[in-house]
Order: C-alpha cells, then sequence, then structure tokens
C-alpha cells in the first residue's frame, strides 16, 4: 500500500532557485540533472531538460511524457511552459528560441556530458554557456516538511522490512535470498523501488563496504552487514545494520561496540550550525582511539533525499555546515580483512538543539 503524502509545491523552489542565481553571473540556466528537474517541477520522467530564466520556465520533453508531463507539472504547481519535441533537434530547437533572449546561459556542470556541450553550443550560439556548479543542489539540501515526511516514509517501511525478514535470517539465508525478502517487503509495503543495490555482506564478505550480495550463506555466530533502503514518492531512505545469529566472537563484539559508541558520537554531535567535520571527528575519534582508524575507510555521512547521495557531505574534508532541515546519514564503519566488518548507519534530520532519527530499527548486535 503507497502511504498518503501531502502534496508538493515547486513553485516557492523555482523563486528560491531564481534568488539564488541573482548575480551569478548566467541570465537563465538549463537544468539537465533529471532529480533537479524533479524537484522543480515535479516531473518524474527520464528525459527533459528545464530552462528557467528570470520570469519564465520552459520544460521540455518527449512525446512518451505529453500526458505525463502536464499532469505532474500542473499538480505539482509548475509554472512552466511545456514544449513536446519529437526529436533531438526539436526540442533544442523549442529552447534555442528561449535563449535567444539571454547572453549568458548556465549549464549544470556536473550533469552535462562533453557530446551535450558541444552540441548546446552548436545550437545555442551566439549564447555564452557558462559552467555552474550545485545550484539547484544547495536549494535542495534543507528539505520542506513534505520531504521529510516522504523520508520518514520510506525510513518507516524500510524498517518494517527488516522487522519482517529478520527472523528469517536464523535459517541461514544466501546473502542474495536475504537481499531479495528485504526489496519484496518494501514493494509490498508501498515503495516504488529501492534507493541503491542492497547490500548484504556476511562473515569475512562484511570487510567490503559495498559487497554485492552473493550465493554464500548466513552462518551462525558472525557479523552480517546489512545496508539498504527504498524510495517513496522519489524521495530514498538509507540504514544500515550489523547483525549476528548467535553470539559472534570477542573481537567481532569489540567491534561492534566500537562502531556503535562512535555512532552514537557522531548523532550526538548532529545540530544546525555544526561543521560536518567536526561530526566526522566525533565519530572518527572513538574508531581511532580504538586503534580501528585505518579502517574505517570512508566519509561519516552524506545527505539524502531526491538521491540517495547528495550534499551536504559529512565527512574530514568536508566545507559544509549542518543547518535545520538538512537529512543526512551517520554511518561509521570498520572493515578488517579476512575478518569481516561493522556498519551502523541511521538517517537523521538535523534540528537547532540536534537531530531526529528517521530510522528506527533496534542496534541488538545478536538476533
Ligand atoms: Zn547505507
Ligand atoms: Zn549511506
Amino acid at each position: 500500500m503507497t502511504p498518503t503524502l501531502a502534496p508538493i509545491d515547486v513553485s516557492p523552489r523555482v523563486d528560491r532557485l531564481r534568488a539564488a542565481m541573482t548575480g551569478t553571473g548566467p541570465d537563465a540556466l538549463l537544468v539537465t540533472r533529471l532529480p533537479n528537474i524533479r524537484y522543480l517541477t515535479g516531473f518524474s520522467g527520464s528525459a527533459a531538460m528545464l530552462l528557467v530564466g528570470p520570469d519564465a520556465e520552459w520544460f521540455v520533453t518527449d512525446g512518451r511524457y505529453r500526458d505525463q508531463s502536464s499532469q505532474q507539472l500542473r499538480a505539482a504547481g509548475s509554472r512552466a511552459t511545456i514544449e513536446i519535441g519529437a526529436t533531438q533537434a526539436e526540442q533544442l530547437d523549442a529552447l534555442r528560441r528561449e535563449i535567444a533572449a539571454f547572453e549568458r546561459l548556465g549549464l549544470e556542470a556536473h550533469g552535462v556530458t562533453w557530446a551535450q556541450q558541444r552540441l548546446f553550443g552548436e545550437r545555442f550560439t551566439p549564447c555564452e554557456l557558462v559552467a555552474t556548479t550545485d545550484v539547484v543542489e544547495s536549494i535542495r539540501r534543507v528539505k520542506e516538511p513534505a520531504e521529510v515526511e516522504r523520508i520518514r516514509a520510506a525510513c518507516g517501511i524500510a524498517d518494517d522490512a527488516l522487522a519482517a525478514v529478520g527472523g528469517g535470517i536464523a535459517n541461514g539465508p544466501t546473502e542474495r535470498e536475504l537481499a531479495l525478502a528485504l526489496e519484496i517487503e518494501m514493494r509490498r509495503r508501498g515503495a516504488s523501488g529501492t534507493s541503491f543495490e542492497t547490500i548484504v555482506a556476511s562473515g569475512p564478505n562484511g570487510a567490503l563496504p559495498h559487497h554485492r550480495p552473493s550465493d554464500r550463506r548466513v552462518e551462525r555466530n558472525e557479523l552480517v552487514v546489512i545496508d539498504f533502503g527504498c524510495v517513496v514518492d522519489g524521495y530514498c531512505s538509507d540504514m544500515t545494520r550489523t547483525v549476528s545469529v548467535g553470539r559472534p566472537n570477542a573481537e567481532a563484539q569489540r567491534l561492534y561496540d566500537v562502531v556503535l559508541e562512535a555512532q552514537q558520537a557522531g548523532r550526538d554531535a548532529v545540530r544546525a550550525g555544526v561543521a560536518c567535520v567536526d561530526v566526522d571527528r566525533s565519530c572518527r575519534d572513538r574508531i581511532v582511539a580504538a586503534g580501528w582508524g585505518e579502517a574505517f575507510s570512508h566519509g561519516t555521512g552524506h545527505g539524502v533525499g531526491l538521491e540517495i547521495h547528495e550534499a551536504p557531505r559529512v565527512a574530514s574534508t568536508s566545507r559544509d555546515t549542518l543547518a535545520a532541515g538538512h537529512v543526512v546519514t551517520v554511518e561509521p564503519g570498520v572493515y578488517l580483512p579476512g575478518v569481516g566488518g561493522v556498519r551502523i548507519e541511521d538517517t537523521v534530520v538535523v534540528t537547532d538543539d540536534g537531530c531526529i532519527a528517521l530510522t528506527a530499527s533496534p542496534k541488538d548486535l545478536v538476533l
């Protein structure tokens, strides 16, 4: 069953984008990254471009999306003019007519291929093309209540799915069987899909942070890292739990205790106004003190929203600062080759005085 959700209104987002663009260089922005197009228009299809000028927007797609685009844009409150072009050439012509009014056109540097940049250069001349980075992504950092509601729903479905399959882990499923069972339970509860490829890493496979589920069977008394999430109305969830059927050996238990303590320290550090490097340090210090600093081989977390990995980054090299309404993960991990790994991850929403966890599955190591 799909959860009932409050509607999203995209028009204030476009206003925020215009405000952010004022004085930055380009007169208009050609949005080609699909998550950004979805954010600004409500369109969930797989092919479109959005031109945002100072006073108007133009949305261009192909005939497959004629009905869907008009329905979705209207439902989301978009004021964009919709242009349907059967071919890419027709779509670019439609854009060229509007772009002729501008001197400098911003492109999304992280979302444009070399081939597209050359094509746009040919078609939109004499308009000057300007590289921009993270213009829409920056606006997307602070989530509206309706966005948090969707991420919360996705996190809740993931919690329920884990609760539903948890008991079956004692039966010794293969990693692939366990991943599939989680995915079925999430879909059954209304998720449109997984937010990334489910990770189930048992025993020594846990030493690989992004292990792909294999035909290895989950055995008793070993660590099993389960990292998974789903999508609700375009918004992602992300959670990791590490479990063991029966008590693992003393080293594995100690590994788990250290990562759990580090994860709690990271969560405790999350608050509006705190630098992301400081959240990372809070986690990392605990793991370094235990002698496993080298084995914590990734950042502490990342933003979650329409994309599974988005701004801000919570890492030792991050220059981001947390703000109320950011949704980020806290996910320290330790990976020991030949032994296994532990990662514990929650998705949290940042508030003025701390954070609220959106993932709520218990953190008992032994099932
Ligand atoms: Zn994850
Ligand atoms: Zn994550």
